[in-house]
């Protein structure tokens, strides 16, 4: 059983009140589920697959009665097969491709199946993988967030030391402290940290890069460095009045609604959220679980202009939220606490750029305006890297192997895609760790010289 996690959580966090809107299936629903299937030639869900799961392999292995095997063949291709289980925007990947969507019928619930297949490895502590033999050289990996667990797995698996820092007190990065409540748990995050370490690496939490450790000090200490810190604290607006108390990131009060003991909100009656993205739906979405009776979110475009994903928006529609489009944020108005945001009309002109409508400037009452507008990009943290070159704030890798450039670093996830999903975290580490190891057997090998025939 795999119940030991690698740090304790706090009890008595405010997300263990919101429940798990996906729960486990049972056995009979999962076999009966499975036997759906048509195990497609080509199949289109694996094509849709950042990490290519042999998805109908692993279904078959449950129709079967092999849910064991099931959870081999999802691990082999996605170390995190577990948390993506339940975190993946499945409707626009797998199940979205699903052949019965074309036939007008049920799609596979792909998710679902798949998390019975790793809750059934992780409950009775199955290990698929060992320690590869070792090698000599040793990888440092700046963050513990799902790039760099998929990153230093495969590094372990190939026979590299692997050492990861992580500047908070809990690994995992953003599966443990922003992923949506209904969807992940935290200890659900550490319990995954916690089987996918046991392979043999270290995790130094507590490290942050750049303030405790300098990157020079990594280069001259490892054979390579993995970037995969992700991207920063939520993006500040502008605002007169953004300062306030009452006026908070997205990013930053999930984290703690996710992680501090005790952590409450305040007496909260109307929260406003700015955005359109899935940040923003997030949460909206959990701030309506968590009782708050008026949930709004405010939006610049239309509804159709949106980032967040359509299926996500419908359940934020059917849990009550409210819906404000074509309305721009101009100050986050109170005294002494935010009590207002104060927004215009907004609309497209005849150039096709995002005009406000003169005139038209309203007031939403909110004792919590929550800002969704992003993540700033750790570019400072990141400029002057020997070797590195950034693009809009990403390291820009190699998409064969993730190596940034000729240099000793190679990078994955957020900090390198801009912000995409767990699973494009786990693939990109997963593919740098392949880059590292080529780029050390080349290396190894002797120095070809010219001989000259004569
Ligand atoms: C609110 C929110 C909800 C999301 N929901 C979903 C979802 O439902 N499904 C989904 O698939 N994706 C979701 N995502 C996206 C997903 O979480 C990320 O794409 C993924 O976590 C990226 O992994 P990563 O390893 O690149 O970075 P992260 O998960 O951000 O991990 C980076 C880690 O590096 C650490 N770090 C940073 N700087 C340093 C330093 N200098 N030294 C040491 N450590 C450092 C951080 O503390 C962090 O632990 C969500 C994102 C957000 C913001
Ligand atoms: S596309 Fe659907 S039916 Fe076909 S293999 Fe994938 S999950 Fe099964």
């Amino acid at each position: 059983m795999i119940q030991s996690l690698p740090m304790a959580l706090p009890a008595d966090r405010l997300e263990s009140r919101i429940p798990d809107l996906k729960p486990r299936l049972t056995e009979a629903q999962a076999t009966a589920e499975a036997n759906r299937c048509l195990y497609c030639y080509d199949a289109p869900c694996i094509q849709a697959c950042p990490t290519a799961i042999n998805i109908p392999e692993f279904i078959k292995r449950i129709a079967t009665g092999n849910v064991a095997g099931a959870a081999e063949t999802i691990l082999e291709a996605n170390i995190l097969g577990h948390s993506c289980a339940s975190v993946c925007p499945v409707e626009v990947l797998c199940v979205g491709s699903c052949v019965y969507n074309r036939l007008g019928e049920p799609p596979i619930m792909i998710g679902r199946l798949q998390r019975h297949a790793t809750e059934y490895a992780y409950d009775r502590g199955l290990r698929f993988f060992k320690k590869g033999r070792s090698t000599g050289k040793r990888v440092a990996l700046v963050g513990a967030g799902p790039a760099s667990l998929a990153c230093a797995h495969e590094l372990t698996r190939l026979g590299h030391e692997a050492v990861i820092f992580e500047g908070r007190k809990i690994p995992g990065g953003l599966n443990a402290t922003g992923v949506a409540p209904y969807k992940l748990h935290a200890e659900e995050a550490l319990r995954e940290v916690a089987y996918i370490q046991a392979i043999g690496f270290e995790i130094r939490t507590g490290t942050q890069v750049g303030r405790d450790l300098s990157f020079e000090q990594l280069t001259s200490d490892f054979d390579a460095v993995f970037l995969g810190m992700g991207l920063g604290p939520d993006s500040q607006l502008g605002l007169p009045g953004e300062d306030l108390p009452g006026c908070v990131g997205a990013v930053a009060l999930i984290e703690r609604l996710k992680n501090e003991a005790s952590f409450r909100l305040p007496d909260v009656h109307h929260a406003v959220v700015i955005g359109g993205g899935n940040t923003a739906i997030d949460a909206v979405r959990e701030l309506k679980h968590l009782g708050v009776p008026q949930v709004t979110m405010v939006y610049r475009r239309g509804e159709a202009e949106m980032s967040g994903y359509a299926h996500e928006l419908k359940s934020a529609r059917q849990e009550g939220v409210e819906l404000c489009f074509w309305a721009a944020p101009v100050a986050v108005e109170g005294k002494g606490r935010a009590s207002a945001l104060r927004c215009e009309r907004t609309r497209m002109s005849a150039s096709g750029s995002l005009e406000p409508i003169p005139g038209s400037a309203f007031t939403l009452e909110a004792d919590l305006v929550v800002k969704a507008t992003g993540q700033e990009k750790l570019a400072t943290l990141l400029a002057g890297l020997p070797g590195v070159t950034l693009e809009r704030g990403r390291v820009v890798v190699d998409a064969q192997t993730g190596r940034a450039g000729k240099s000793k670093f190679f990078a994955g996830g957020d900090c390198a895609n801009g912000g995409k999903e767990v699973v494009n975290a786990a693939a990109e580490g997963k593919r740098a760790a392949r880059g590292m190891d080529a780029y050390f057997k080349a290396a190894a090998r002797p120095v070809e010289r010219e001989v000259t025939v004569r």
